[in-house]
C-alpha cells in the first residue's frame, strides 16, 4: 500500500524531481517534452488517468509540450472506435495535445530503414525458428539462452531475406528480424529479441500497405526519439527494457530520450487490464466500455465523476518505484469533495410512502424556498413545490419504532426540509398488512420549518409533492467486484467469479422535484440525504434517469486511520 494520504498535494515526486536536476544541468537544452502513448486497443481506465495527468501536467508545469501518441503497432487488436474514445477522454480529463497528435505507424517506413541499418551494421538477423523455438532457445533467468542456428547469416542473406519477408513472400510467424544483441545476458529482453514479425492484417491506418510489423521495444524509444521527447515516462513493468530502449538508439545514433518507470496505478474492487475489461464487455457483464460500473474514464464519468475529482486524486496518490494498491474509497472521497462543492441540491424519493397531511388545505400549493447549495450561496435558491399529499422515503417512516429511531412513527413530531413540522396521527395498511399510507397534521406555524416557540424535533426528512412530482428511473451501483483484490480466484475459477451480483440496481419509480426537468446529460445533482447523482445520457424528458455517483458518507477518515496502522 502506498503511503501516501490525501493531505499530502503531491505536487512533489521523484519525477519531477529528475526534471528539475535536468532543468538544472541543461541535459535537454532546458526543454521538456512528454507524450502519452497509448495503445488504441480499448478504452482509457482511471490508471491512464494517473499517466496522463503525469505526463501533461509535468510538460504544462515546466512551460513545455506533451504529445499524444496512438502505439499502433497491433493491427489486430486495434481499431478508430478506440482511438476516438482515448482522444475524447484526455480532452474531457482537461489535457491538450495541441497539434502534438501522432502515430507510431506514421514511423513505420523510417522503422524499416532503421531495421535495415541496424542488418546492414551486423546487428540485426532474420531467424526462421518459430514462435515456440525462439521461446526454448531464450533461457530462462537462472540459465543462459541458445544461439539461434540463423544467427550467422551473411548481411547480404539477411538484408534479402528481410526485403522478401516486406513484400509478402513468407506466411505469419515462419520468419522474424531479430537484434543481435547477447544470448547470455542477465537482461531476458537483451537475447537477441524480435523486432519485426510477419503479420498479414490489415492495419486501422495503413491498410494492406505492410505485413511485417515493429515490436513494441523497436518503436517506442524510436518514436520518442523522432518526436524529441526529453523525458519518456511509463510504467514499471518497462523497467527491464530500458537497456533495449537504450540499446536501439544508441546503436542507431540517434537522438536520445530518458525512460523514467513509475509505479501503476492498481485500486482495491477494481480491475484494470485492457484485456479482461474487454472480456467484461464482450461477454456483456457490463452494457459497454462506458457502463457507469467500468474503471474507464468514458464509465465513470458516466457515473458522474468530474474530471477535477479524477486530477484531485491523481495528484494525491502521487508516483513511486513501488506498485501498490490505492483503495476505492480515496478515490470516491475526491469525487465527493469536488461534487459538495458544486452540486446543485434537490430532493428525491427513491422508495415512495404517500404522507397525506389531513389539516392541509385541498387543492393548496405553496412554493417553499430551497437552498441550492450551501457550499455555495451564489447558487441562489429555487422553489419546491408543497402540498396536501406528499411522499417521504419508506426507511423514514416506521409504524414500531425500534429505539432511538428518530424518524417519522406515529405520534412523533419531524420537520420536513424546507417545509413544516407534522405529527403522524395514523396509517392505512393493504390487505398484507403494508403501511400503504401515512396521516400526518402540520404546524401551520413552522413554515420554513422552525417552531415560533423553540420546540425542537430530533429530525429532517425530504419529501416531494406528490402532485408536482416527476417520475424517474434511479440506478445505484456498488462495486462491480465483490472482492477486494478481482485477480484472486480460487482454482479453476476466474476473475468473472469475482463479480458482484448485486453492482447495479434500477429504481423505475423514483420521485423527484419538479426542478429535475429537462437537466442535460452529466449534470449533477446531490440528492438531499441520498448521494450525488447525475443524469445519464439514457435520460429524456418522458423518461429521466439517473445514477448514483457515490453515497454521501466519507470513509476518509477510516482510510487514514487503516493507512497509519501499515508498517
Ligand atoms: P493494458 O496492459 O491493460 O492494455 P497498457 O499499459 O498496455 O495497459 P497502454 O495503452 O499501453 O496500456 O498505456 C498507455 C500508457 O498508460 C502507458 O504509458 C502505460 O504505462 C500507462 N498506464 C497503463 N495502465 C496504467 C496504470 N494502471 N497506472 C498508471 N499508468 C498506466
Ligand atoms: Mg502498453
Amino acid at each position: 500500500m502506498n503511503s501516501t494520504t490525501p493531505t499530502e498535494t503531491g505536487t512533489s515526486n521523484f519525477v519531477r524531481e529528475i526534471i528539475l536536476d535536468d532543468l538544472k544541468t541543461g541535459k535537454f537544452g532546458g526543454r521538456v517534452h512528454t507524450r502519452f502513448p497509448p495503445e488504441p486497443n480499448g478504452y482509457l481506465h482511471i490508471g491512464h488517468a494517473k499517466s496522463i495527468c503525469l505526463n501533461f501536467g509535468l510538460a504544462a508545469e515546466f512551460g513545455g509540450k506533451c504529445n499524444l501518441r496512438f502505439d499502433d503497432t497491433n493491427p489486430e487488436k486495434e481499431e478508430q472506435e478506440y482511438v476516438d474514445s482515448i482522444m475524447d477522454t484526455v480532452r474531457w480529463l482537461g489535457f491538450d495535445w495541441e497539434e502534438r497528435m501522432y502515430y507510431a505507424s506514421d514511423y513505420f517506413d523510417q522503422l524499416y530503414e532503421w531495421a535495415v541499418q541496424l542488418t546492414k551494421a551486423g546487428k540485426a538477423y532474420v531467424c526462421d525458428l518459430s514462435a515456440e523455438e525462439v521461446r526454448k532457445y531464450r533461457g530462462t533467468l537462472t540459465e543462459p539462452g541458445k544461439e539461434s542456428p540463423y544467427r550467422n547469416r551473411s548481411v547480404e542473406e539477411n538484408l534479402a531475406l528481410f526485403e522478401r519477408m516486406r513484400a509478402g513472400e513468407f506466411p505469419d510467424g515462419s520468419r522474424t528480424l531479430r537484434s543481435k544483441i547477447d544470448m547470455a545476458s542477465p537482461n531476458l529482453n537483451m537475447r537477441d529479441p524480435v523486432m519485426y514479425r510477419i503479420l498479414h492484417a490489415s492495419h486501422h491506418r495503413t491498410g494492406d500497405k505492410w505485413c511485417i510489423y515493429p515490436m513494441y521495444d523497436f518503436t517506442h524509444g524510436q518514436s520518442d526519439s523522432i518526436e524529441h521527447i526529453t523525458h519518456s515516462i511509463c510504467t514499471l513493468e518497462f523497467e527491464d527494457h530500458r537497456p533495449l530502449y537504450d540499446w536501439y538508439v544508441e546503436q542507431l545514433g540517434i537522438y536520445h530520450p530518458q525512460q523514467i518507470e513509475f509505479d501503476r496505478l492498481n485500486l482495491t474492487y477494481t480491475l484494470l487490464s485492457k484485456r479482461k475489461l474487454l472480456t467484461l464487455v464482450e461477454e456483456g457483464r457490463v452494457s459497454g466500455w462506458d457502463d457507469p460500473r467500468m474503471p474507464t474514464l468514458a464509465g465513470i464519468r458516466r457515473r458522474g465523476y468530474t474530471p477535477e475529482a479524477i486530477r484531485n486524486f491523481c495528484g494525491a496518490i502521487g508516483v513511486s518505484k513501488t506498485n501498490g494498491t490505492i483503495e476505492f474509497g480515496l478515490l470516491e472521497h475526491f469525487v465527493r469533495e469536488d461534487l459538495n462543492k458544486r452540486a446543485q441540491r434537490v430532493m428525491a424519493v427513491l422508495r415512495p410512502l404517500r404522507v397525506v397531511i389531513d389539516n392541509y388545505p385541498e387543492g393548496q400549493t405553496e412554493e417553499m424556498e430551497a437552498i441550492n447549495n450551501p457550499e455555495d450561496i451564489s447558487m441562489g435558491t429555487r422553489r419546491v413545490p408543497f402540498s396536501r399529499v406528499l411522499y417521504i422515503e419508506q426507511d423514514d417512516f416506521r409504524e414500531d419504532p425500534p429505539k432511538h429511531y428518530y424518524r417519522l412513527s406515529p405520534g412523533k413530531e419531524v420537520r420536513l426540509r424546507y417545509g413544516y413540522f407534522i405529527t403522524c396521527t395514523g396509517v392505512v395498511k393493504d390487505a398484507n398488512g403494508e403501511v400503504v399510507e401515512v396521516h400526518c397534521t402540520y404546524d401551520p406555524a413552522t413554515h420554513g420549518g422552525n417552531a415560533p416557540d423553540g420546540r425542537k424535533v430530533k429530525s429532517t426528512i425530504h419529501w416531494v409533492s406528490a402532485a408536482h412530482a416527476l417520475d424517474a428511473e434511479v440506478r445505484l451501483y456498488e462495486n462491480l467486484f465483490a472482492s477486494e483484490d478481482p485477480n484472486r480466484t480460487e482454482e479453476g475459477k476466474t476473475f468473472i467469479d469475482n463479480l458482484n451480483p448485486q453492482s447495479l440496481e434500477v429504481v423505475p419509480h423514483a420521485k423527484v422535484e419538479p426542478f429535475l426537468a429537462g437537466g442535460g446529460a452529466f449534470s449533477h445533482y446531490q440528492f438531499e440525504r441520498l448521494g450525488y447523482f447525475c443524469v445519464d445520457p439514457d435520460s429524456t424528458r418522458e423518461h429521466p434517469v439517473f445514477n448514483r455517483t457515490v453515497g454521501l458518507r466519507d470513509a476518509l477518515a477510516k482510510i487514514e486511520k487503516r493507512e497509519k496502522g501499515r508498517p
